[in-house]
Formats: C-alpha cells, structure tokens, sequence
C-alpha cells in the first residue's frame, strides 16, 4: 500500500512500530540531505561534477591520492559540521527503547554515531569518511592529523608509518566490500520482524538485496523515500514523503 498522506503514513507506521520488537532501519542518502550532505548520486550531486577515483587509481597513482585528500578537505569545509537530522533522532529513540537490534547503513557521514546510537550497533556497509585507515597495517588516524600533515607537505598525501597508504575508512568504487559488515547486514535483515528502508533508492547492489532477504525471512518491509524505488511492488508499506516529517513524530524527547 502506498500511504495517500502524510497523517496516514505516520499512523500506520506508529502501529507497526508499536506491534514489533525487531525493528532494522536500513539508510541511504535520504536521511542525510536534511542535514544539508547531497545525495552524491542525484543530478547536479559531486559524483556528476567529480569523476570519483577508483581503488586501483589510488594504490597505484600518487597523484590520485593527492587528489582524493584535497577533495575529502573541501567536504569537510562544506559538511563537516553536519548534525544528525529527525531521521537519524527518531531511529536513535526506537534504538534507546530496545527495539533496534543494530542499523544498517550505506552512508558514511557518521550522523546514526552522533544521533546516539552505538557504533557497534551499526553496519557502515560502504565506511566511514569521518576517520582514515593506513591500508595496510589498519591504523587508524583521525582526519585533523592527515590534514596538518597534507599541508605541511605542500599538498601531499602522507603515508603511515609501516609505508602503507592512508585512506578514509569509506569503501570506494572497485573496492571489495567489507565482508563483516556484509555478513552482519544480512543477519540482522534475516532475523527482523520490521525492516524500514529509508532515503534509498535501493538501486545499488549488493547493497539492495538485504530488504529482500528480509522480506524473504518474513518481515514486513516498509519503504520510506520521496522517490520510487523497484521494490515499492513487494513492499508492505510504502511512503513518498518527506523523512524528516515522517520520522519526526518518533523522536522521544
Ligand atoms: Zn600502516
């Protein structure tokens, strides 16, 4: 059923809410833009304006890595004080009333963190840009560090210490997904009863298959994006309205 307004939709999703114990939110891009981070993909986002560099272009070009750092600063100029939108806040409350096991997310904004939810609890199926890695040794390093470095090398990506290259901790084109956090998303779809899939086009795989599997396993899976998707057909709920005034009414004050 796609809800015809936006009062139906809130009601009928306090009664699935309200009727469930395993609730697993799986989140796109649509639950950030409200914090002012575009949907990278949608026309006029960075990835029309900005080829994004491939893995491989990285490991083997200096000046790609170059290039990925002065892009990843110029985000954060741009986004970096983003704040958790009522998306994020409403799933952070059902997530303090126990009824989210753990989240599923393709963002790598770091909002469902600083919403409150624990970072153990959430599955960052494409990373986290909030944070670097050395690809190697798996050291992590905080962003300021690369960045003062990155400066006083005269724009220059710096290496870790053991010689590896230094990465934010975000999955790129032509990388192999993680295969822990594939593991635990597909867990976590398979043993809900409620799976919300929210702001997702639900387009990019293997990412998209988790609401089927568990759709398959039984639960019943609502769709909220102001967009449709290829799974409104098998969904049990679908809405087209905006996320922040739909999940609003969820956050617990
Ligand atoms: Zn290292």
């Amino acid at each position: 059923m796609i809800t015809p307004d936006l009062p139906t939709a809130i009601s009928r999703l306090r009664d699935l809410i309200e009727e469930t114990q395993a609730i697993v939110p799986f989140t796109g891009a649509g639950i950030s833009t409200e914090c002012g981070i575009p949907d990278f993909r949608s026309p006029g986002g960075i990835w029309t304006k900005y080829q994004p560099i491939p893995f491989d272009a990285f490991m083997t070009d200096r000046e790609m890595r170059d290039e990925s750092w002065r892009r990843r600063f110029a985000m954060e100029d741009q986004f970096g004080g983003a704040k958790p939108g009522r998306g994020h806040r409403a799933i952070a409350s059902l997530y303090r009333a126990g009824k989210v096991p753990g989240l599923i997310t393709q963002n790598i904004d770091n909002l469902h963190q600083a919403s409150g939810v624990a970072a153990k609890d959430i599955v960052e199926l494409h990373g986290n840009t909030t944070y670097a890695t050395c690809l190697d040794c798996g050291e992590r390093y905080e962003l300021p560090w690369v960045r003062k470095k990155f400066e006083a090398a005269g724009n220059r990506a710096p290496d870790c210490d053991c010689g590896g290259y230094i990465k934010t901790a975000t999955v790129s084109f032509g990388q192999a997904m993680p295969a822990e956090a594939m593991e635990r998303a597909d867990e976590l779809a398979r043993n809900c009863s409620l799976f919300l899939a929210i702001g997702s086009s639900l387009v990019v795989w293997p990412a998209a298959g988790f609401p089927l599997t568990a759709k398959r396993a039984g639960a019943i899976l609502v769709i909220i994006n102001r967009e449709t998707t290829d799974f409104d057909d098998l969904a049990d709920l679908v809405v087209r309205e905006d996320i922040g005034d739909v999940l609003g009414p969820f956050i617990a004050h």
